[in-house]
């Protein structure tokens, strides 16, 4: 079958938790969108541009894991790019919760669609965009959790802010 899964979040930035996810996913589904909320609501760290190409770079080599940002309901903007599932990462039961939540509100708003969990590796298991950016603020070592252009300009912005104070 060919389905294409979307697989939205904010991505601020993308980590190797949220990119593992990904890659299992596109060995699992025909296409994988990597879906990036606007999300304005969350006053996101990195603008929209920045975070579409940090996921772009990572997955630059991956021809069927395609990265597009999106504003709408995302029931609307996964049937507008015909997907057949929702994907979205598991960590701890923390997660569990709110993500059941989501799902059954998105089946009940878009029936035909299926949500579909996947654990990352369990070395991934407790990364999270905001932690690393608090790591990344202070001071901290984040190479193992994101890619180096995400590295870089995690350290390039809290460079730039300790120079202000
Ligand atoms: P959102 O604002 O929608 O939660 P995120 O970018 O924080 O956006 O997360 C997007 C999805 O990726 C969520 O389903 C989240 O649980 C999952 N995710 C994030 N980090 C990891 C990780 N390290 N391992 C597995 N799933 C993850």
């Amino acid at each position: 079958m060919d389905v294409t899964a979307v697989y939205p979040g904010t991505f601020d930035p993308i980590t190797h938790g949220h990119a593992d996810v990904a890659d299992r996913a596109s060995r699992m589904f025909h296409r994988v969108i990597i879906s990036v909320a606007a999300n304005p609501a969350k006053q996101p760290f990195f603008s929209l541009e920045e975070r579409v190409s940090f996921a772009e770079a990572v997955f630059a080599g991956s021809p069927n894991v395609e990265v597009r940002s999106f504003d709408s309901l995302l029931v609307d903007y996964a049937r507008e790019q015909g997907a057949g599932a929702i994907l979205r990462g598991l960590r701890a039961v923390s997660d569990f919760e709110f993500e059941v939540q989501l799902s059954g509100m998105n089946r009940r708003l878009a029936p035909e669609i299926e949500t579909v969990f996947i654990s990352a590796a369990q070395e991934y298991g407790f990364v999270s965009s905001s932690l690393v950016r608090e790591i990344a603020c202070l001071g901290g070592d984040i190479t193992e959790f994101v890619s180096p252009a995400v590295k870089e300009a995690l350290d390039a912005r809290f460079r730039a802010s300790k120079n202000h104070e």
